[in-house]
């Protein structure tokens, strides 16, 4: 195999094997492990014509000790649970969803990349409706499927602390589905993601949509703060996605950094109280927030500006660490494939 792993961005490349399992008549097929790519559905699917769809991402990786891992993958099959709920999808049973996770990445193990390139074999377990419905209501059938790609890191040039502004469209409606790992929720993104970059900005920070005073998370992240005190705190709204890695970034910097965090509304006046600001979420691990721009006002995040602020660096060292086996984990963080 010829991958230059330590220069690989974060993009789609085909690999051997993915798995699919097939609903109908009320349950889910045995699945299997394929070579074909394409997906064939209905015109009138479900997913094509009413964006009946959900997700997850995840990241295998080489530890330092060479053994192949997933952080977490249990909390990706539950929040998978509940976006199914909510998009009147079947749910595919966590066991099942784990197995299904290991076997793809053994499948592509020569995919996997080695440790200490920065990259990883992203996994995208994804579920939608494939039978035909033209009048509004769920599918009957649906597929379930896992692909893995090998990514680098989201955000090219990590160590330059990114440029975010204040989004004037909302990624989610209240009391939507912005809690829920949809695809549409990044339908509604696009056009405003592609404006942030034609402006020269990282990614859009979005406000809370039902009165826009609140500070909630970016397009594919959620966003904390660190306080001139050395606090961490970060949005807390229903219409956030919750991030596994910043929940896990939250028990780290308090049971092992000891440091004080707290989850709350977080108004955008308050912007100019912090030291520091960082994105957290699989594809972006935790990446250094330099300034956010608010309609003509530029707020610079003082620690922030050139490199990462001193928190969010212990933050990402104590992370990874623990992800690389490093530092040791809370016990079932680390899942073993091999
Ligand atoms: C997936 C996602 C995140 C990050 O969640 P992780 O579990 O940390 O990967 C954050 N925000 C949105 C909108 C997402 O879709």
């Amino acid at each position: 195999m010829d991958i230059d792993w330590s220069n690989l961005g974060f993009a789609y490349m085909k690999t051997p094997y993915r798995f699919i399992a097939r609903y109908k008549d009320g349950k889910w097929d045995a699945g299997e492990l394929s070579t074909e790519e394409n997906v064939i559905i209905n015109e009138s699917a479900c997913v094509l014509q009413y964006s009946q769809n959900v997700f997850e991402g995840m990241k295998a990786y080489t530890a330092e000790d060479g053994r192949i891992v997933i952080f977490r993958p249990d909390l990706n099959a539950d929040r998978m649970t509940a976006s199914c709920k909510r998009m009147c999808m079947p749910v595919f049973p966590k066991e099942r969803f784990l197995d299904a996770v290991r076997s793809v990445v053994l499948a592509n193990k020569e995919y996997v990349p080695p440790f200490g390139t920065n990259a990883s074999l992203y996994l995208r377990p994804y579920m939608f409706g494939s039978d035909p419905v033209l009048g509004v209501k769920p599918a009957t059938e649906y597929e379930f499927r896992i692909f893995a790609s090998p990514v680098g890191p989201y955000f090219k040039g990590e160590s330059r602390p990114l440029n975010l502004r204040i989004c004037d469209m909302d990624r989610a409606a209240p009391k939507g589905t912005g809690g829920v790992k949809a695809g549409l929720n990044y339908a509604m993104s696009l056009f405003a993601i592609d404006e942030a970059h034609r402006l020269g900005y990282d990614e859009n920070l979005y406000l809370d949509p039902a009165g826009r005073n609140f500070i909630e998370e970016t397009g594919g992240a959620n966003i904390f703060f660190v306080t001139k005190d050395k606090r961490i705190i970060t949005p807390k709204s229903d219409s956030i996605l919750p991030s596994i890695t910043r929940r896990s970034m939250l028990a780290v910097a308090s049971e092992y950094l000891g440091i004080k965090v707290e989850e709350r509304r977080i108004a955008v006046d308050e912007l100019d109280d912090f030291d520091e600001a960082g994105l957290c979420g699989t594809a972006a691990v935790i990446s250094p927030v330099g300034s956010i721009t608010y309609g003509d006002k530029i707020i610079k995040l003082p620690s922030g500006l050139k490199k990462s602020g001193e928190i969010t660096q212990k933050l990402y060292d104590t992370l990874t660490g623990i992800q690389m086996g490093r530092i040791e984990a809370p016990a079932g963080w680390i899942y073993m494939v091999d």
